[in-house]
């Protein structure tokens, strides 16, 4: 029996990665992921990489980006089902018990691991909103609301 892998990964997945290197455009990614390589695959079968559900984030202090805050800030978004940082896992549906010992064979000190709640898989809404607004997301976004502008002034084109 083989695990079903998803094709790619959900926006609110790459969504992570895109914006954190739109805040911080010099981190390092070496330990980024979406969807699990082969070995992954057969170490972690029911892993929420399997189903694009999923992001490893590099920890990258000096460029900006330090899992172990954004551990703590990103237990307020609703978009997030449970995190693993540094050998310590904490999930929404356990909060109470707070950060609890993670016991996997992966400690994941060089990534933050970031599981989606299946109901936002299509948000891709700001992940880090405390590092500061991105102005390129913005601006798409207005652009896409504003009406388009007339062609009036504009040589027409031959095809019509
Ligand atoms: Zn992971």
């Amino acid at each position: 029996m083989s695990a079903m892998i998803a094709k790619r990964a959900t926006p609110a997945a790459i969504a992570v990665l895109r914006q954190a290197t739109a805040h911080c455009p010099k981190r390092k990614k070496a330990s980024d992921g979406l969807l699990p390589s082969r070995a992954h695959i057969a170490a972690s079968p029911t892993s929420d990489h399997n189903t694009g559900y999923a992001v490893d984030l590099t920890h990258d202090v000096l460029g900006g980006i330090d899992c172990k805050k954004i551990f703590q800030y990103l237990k307020a978004d609703k978009r997030v089902k449970y995190l693993i940082f540094q050998g310590k896992i904490w999930s929404k549906d356990r909060a109470d018990e707070g950060d609890r010992k993670y016991t996997g064979s992966n400690q994941h000190n060089k990534h933050l691991h970031i599981s989606i709640n299946e109901k936002y898989g299509h948000d891709t809404s700001p992940w880090f909103p405390w590092l500061g607004e991105l102005t390129v997301i913005s601006k798409v976004k207005a652009k896409v609301s504003k009406p388009l502008p007339k062609k009036k002034d504009v040589p027409s084109q031959k095809e019509n």
